[in-house]
């Protein structure tokens, strides 16, 4: 049976790295019918904080990573305390004060690593142990092994950081008389700069992805490539076809580059993908927050809109940022977009609202043919008024096809924003 356990400390949030090392962990027990254990190692009891496990525990939900037991270390403290005492009275431990200290054997230790290979290590650098400190509380590698064992844990798949634990873990294994597991160490994730990843990058929390707007699904996508390969270049990978050929042989060992930009890409596909009507459930709260929404919206005009936007906007967030025009009275012209403003049109702009104005159907194509009736009687080109009247109407230099926005933006708005554009 496989078993496998991700074993997250709640001194701090869910981070990109731990989320990996709980994916890959999860991934291979539901890729093997096996079971994913989720232990909570909060044996420092000052440096645990009971909001960390609460957002551990949400982002894990949120990215879809479901576990089939859950164990608190804090709970077991008995347990770890009743071993300690088996080592002292076998002679194999001994006491400094109350703490309990591990005698380091000299010997070689080898293990086999399913990622890195075989990895020897020499003891003699390895000082004495120890397993519970003074307080009473068990050390990260004691209450570790103790769990690992008693768990049934078949294989530890956590990041390379833990490589230099693992002798200090087996020896441990050895002293108690415990079934070693089997190991696998996990490359480490770089940020773009090339240095390990941390908060100086930019987000590293799970938590802080969802409230930018990333979709969980994008988000795990884009973890799963950080070292493993489906064995093509596909980048888009949905989980089905993942679990079908995830495998330990196949992570990779070099350090995996983390890149904001492809996350960004794959979330714009996921987003692109989604059904319209849950895009509208998951924005809704957003255009709330920002007080973009009132409840006479209609919601089929919302749909509308997401659809214009959809395989444009690269975090829900994002779609504020594009479609912010079509909620608020007064938009704000941007600096880029007010360089394109150009030659003074108003009159032209006060024409063409009070055709448009006219309108009964108020479409993409019948607002276009308006447009360019009116751009012929005028005998100017088309681009000339594109561009700036892109500006006056969204505040912005570009955006997607100008009729389509000017239907989404609606009749009154646009009316109104072409009679009053300011050149200057
Ligand atoms: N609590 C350890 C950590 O958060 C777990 C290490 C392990 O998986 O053995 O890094």
């Amino acid at each position: 049976m496989i078993r496998v356990r991700f074993a997250p400390s709640p001194t701090g949030f869910l981070h990109i790295g731990g989320a990996r090392t709980a994916l890959f962990n999860w991934m291979y027990a539901r890729s093997q019918g096996g079971k994913f254990i989720l232990r909570i190692e909060d044996t420092d009891l000052e440096r645990s904080k009971k909001e960390y496990l609460d957002e551990i525990l949400i982002s894990m939900k949120w990215l879809g990573l479901d576990w089939d037991e859950l164990y608190l270390q804090s709970d077991r403290f008995e347990i770890y305390r009743g071993y300690a005492k088996k080592l002292l009275d076998q002679g194999l431990a001994y006491q400094d004060g109350t703490a309990v200290i591990l005698k380091m054997p000299q010997k070689q230790i080898k293990i086999y690593d399913l990622i890195r290979g075989e990895i020897d290590f020499e003891t003699e650098t390895l000082k004495d142990q120890v397993l519970l400190k003074s307080d009473g509380s068990p050390t990260y590698s004691f209450a570790c092994v103790i769990d690992d064992a008693l768990m049934e844990i078949s294989h530890v798949i956590r990041g390379e950081d833990h490589i230099s634990n693992t002798p200090k873990q087996i020896v441990i294994y050895e002293a108690l008389g415990l079934k070693i597991p089997k190991f696998a160490h996990l490359p480490l994730i770089m940020g773009t700069d090339g240095a390990r990843l941390s908060k100086r990058f930019g987000a590293v929390a799970v938590s802080d992805y969802q409230k930018e707007g990333f979709l969980p699904e994008a988000l795990v996508n884009y973890l799963m490539l950080l070292g493993w390969s489906p064995g093509s270049n596909q980048e888009k990978v949905p989980m089905a076809q993942a679990l079908k050929s995830f495998s330990i042989k196949k992570i990779n060992k070099a350090a995996a580059a983390f890149s904001l930009d492809k996350l960004k890409w794959l979330n714009t596909q996921y987003i692109k993908e989604l059904d319209t009507v849950k895009l509208v459930e998951l924005l809704l709260p957003l255009l709330k927050e920002k007080e973009f929404w009132d409840d006479d919206f209609d919601r089929k005009k919302l749909e509308n809109i997401i659809d214009l936007y959809k395989g444009r906007i690269s975090t829900l967030n994002d779609f504020l940022d594009w479609t912010d025009y079509i909620f608020i009275e007064k938009i704000i012209v941007d600096s880029e977009a007010k360089e394109k403003l150009g030659a003074d049109r108003s009159k032209e702009f006060c024409s063409l609202g009070e055709q448009l104005e006219k309108l009964k159907d108020y479409q993409p194509e019948i607002i276009e043919k308006v447009f360019r009736e009116l751009v012929d009687e005028l005998g100017l080109n088309a681009k000339d008024l594109i561009h700036p009247m892109r500006v006056v109407l969204t505040g912005k230099s570009v955006g997607p096809g100008l009729f389509e926005t000017m239907a989404v933006l609606g009749k009154e708005k646009t009316v109104k924003r072409l009679k009053e554009a300011q050149f200057n």
